[in-house]
């Protein structure tokens, strides 16, 4: 609930209390125009700041203009700050007089005993924790940017606001800056860029927030699924596979169902048989693959990785192209260790992460400590002695690796603290992508057990990892951070100077260059006359598609005959393997 923030976090800049402090003027100069406006939540957000009205009317351009310039004069008053505290039935009572009923809801929301303060400037006061700037004078460069429809609170059942959204910076040219972003994020769209590189499609047919794959998609997508899994391989990760399906009652268990419900598809329901769900995540199929085995302490680590396809339901307001979907593919993996081997499994976690994110070019990035907050309604298991344990395992590995990092309370997952890798691409903009998060809790919850050196039973501890996060959301990513032109050892692109498989009469008598020398992984310095007349054949009929990848071998197995050069296609898809 925004406009009563939690500002225990310590990211609370000076730029943020700007963006705060410009949402009151915004507010403010509405009231001027519509004095029955009323005020829903204006929280400050990245690159700027919003605030819900009800008004009487739709906005208008016109209105826009008027209100921008409305909080210049605001601005120009350099009106100062000045805080109050009320008790809560003076508090709802100033509120219901002055009819701001969306406020009274806030305030009724409160926790008994909280706070309850106001900020005024000049005319107008606001229910609000702050902090500010001190005068509407310091709010910076801003410029009003758009007005969109938002239901209060994010429910479709509850009134449709107005939300204009406003752009502020430091300085001029800051503010300069973000537009010439904001035009370069444009042309880098990837629901553009995807449907005109042919890689995937969406459709009404199938549903919204669930992508269709071209194939040209599914080869970028195996080729990055093909790589994370041989670095997997090489550090000691070993792959599952658990389906689509889960008993709901695994899912009451592990916690996932009281934590985990508005996110999961409704129950499939068998008359004669257990109720399933669809698979939201993957921790509670990977502990029963745990339990499936006896295991000693010798045993572990042990490193389960996955690539699964998970559902989660999303308000289909809230879909967004590849970046938030309903069906996700995530590169999931779950590590079993004592609590000893918790900084040295963090660590080689976050190697790899390091080295993915190195591959895809992004060598940008922070950490969020993810912990839980200290409200006692709140989500998270109660369990002080663990979650004080997995927090300071986390705090120590990250610290042992010299990672800066930033905490963020009531952020964490339900059953542990968690570190989230937030990366910027090109432009500056940031995404979570990787995580690792230290769970005391569900591998008690599911029973897990291995025989300790004192041929006692223990339950592991288990780190949950995903370094790309989910497929879809990372090549979204991925598009727009490359414009899409995608890196040679991951593009997709049928290089025109290779003829089709069953083209025997026009194949080359040499390789383009390029062509060779990707195929080889090693600089082109000319073919032989030898190799010029045989291999781009023999190659060429086998991988029509993979030649632009780095280290394109041909597939496994005897060449295929001329009579096989169709279903060499389907295998020319596998030829594509990671970069080395
Ligand atoms: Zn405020
Ligand atoms: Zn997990």
């Amino acid at each position: 609930m925004p406009d009563y923030p939690d500002h225990a976090a310590a990211d609370v800049s000076e730029l943020w209390k700007k963006r705060h402090t410009a949402a009151h003027v915004m507010a403010q100069a509405v009231l001027e125009i519509f004095p029955d406006a009323q005020l829903a939540i204006g929280p400050p957000i990245e690159d700027g700041f919003y605030y819900d009205f009800d008004l009487p009317r739709t906005l208008t351009p016109d209105d826009l203009a008027d209100i921008e310039a409305r909080m210049r004069r605001i601005q120009g008053e350099n009106l100062p700050l000045t805080r109050s505290e009320k008790p809560r039935e003076e508090a709802l009572t100033w509120e219901r007089e002055h009819g701001q009923s969306y406020k009274v809801e806030l305030i009724n929301d409160l926790p008994e005993g909280e706070t309850i303060s106001f900020y005024t400037q000049g005319p107008f006061t606001d229910l609000c924790r702050g902090p500010h700037v001190a005068g509407t004078g310091q709010i910076g460069v801003f410029k009003l940017d758009r007005v969109a429809g938002a239901y209060w609170r994010g429910d479709e059942r509850r009134p449709q606001l107005q939300r204009i959204y406003g752009v502020l910076f430091d300085t001029p040219q800051e503010l300069e800056e973000y537009y010439a972003r904001l035009e370069e994020a444009k042309k880098r769209d990837h629901r553009v860029l995807g449907r005109q590189l042919g890689l995937f499609v969406f459709s009404d047919d199938i549903g919204s927030g669930i992508p269709l794959f071209l194939p040209k998609g599914e080869i970028v997508r195996h080729t990055m699924e093909s790589y994370v899994r041989d670095v997997q391989t090489r550090y000691g990760y070993q792959h599952v596979w658990t389906g689509h399906l889960v008993k709901e009652e695994l899912y009451k268990k592990s916690g996932h169902y009281d934590n985990y419900l508005d996110a999961m598809f409704p129950p499939l329901v068998d008359p004669d048989g257990p109720t399933f769900r669809l698979k939201p995540m993957n921790c509670p199929s990977h502990m029963t693959l745990f339990n499936a085995g006896l295991h000693s302490y010798r045993d572990l680590p042990l490193r389960y990785a996955e690539f699964a396809t998970l559902y989660r339901y999303e308000k289909s307001g809230e879909l967004n192209g590849l970046t938030r979907v309903r069906s996700l593919t995530q590169d999931d993996c779950h590590i079993f260790c004592t609590p000893d081997q918790i900084e040295g499994e963090f660590t080689l976690a976050l190697r790899l992460i390091r080295e993915v994110l190195q591959r895809y070019g992004f060598e940008d990035y922070r950490v969020r400590l993810s912990l839980r907050d200290e409200n006692p309604d709140s989500k998270f298991v109660k369990d002080d002695e663990r979650w004080v344990l997995a927090t300071q395992a986390l705090r120590n590995a990250l610290e042992a690796n010299n990672v800066q990092y930033f905490e963020a309370a009531g952020e964490a997952a339900f059953y542990g603290p968690k570190a989230d890798f937030l990366t910027r691409d090109v432009l500056g903009r940031e995404w979570q992508i990787s995580t690792i998060q230290v769970d005391f809790i569900q591998p008690q919850r599911l029973g897990c057990q291995y025989i300790g050196e004192d041929s006692q039973p223990h339950t592991p501890v288990v780190l949950h990892r995903a370094v790309t996060g989910s497929t879809e959301r990372f090549l979204g990513v991925l598009i727009e951070h490359y414009a899409g032109a995608f890196p040679t050892w991951l593009a997709p692109c049928r290089r025109s100077s290779c003829p089709s498989p069953t083209d025997t009469k026009n194949m080359p008598t040499a390789w383009p260059p390029d062509c060779a020398r990707r195929a080889s992984g090693r600089t082109w310095t000319g073919a032989t006359k030898k190799s010029a007349r045989r291999s781009p054949r023999r190659r060429c009929r086998r991988s029509p598609i993979c030649w632009s990848s780095a280290t394109a071998t041909p597939p496994p197995g005897p060449s295929p005959s001329a009579s096989a050069a169709a279903p060499t296609w389907a295998r020319c898809r596998w030829t594509i393997s990671s970069p080395a």
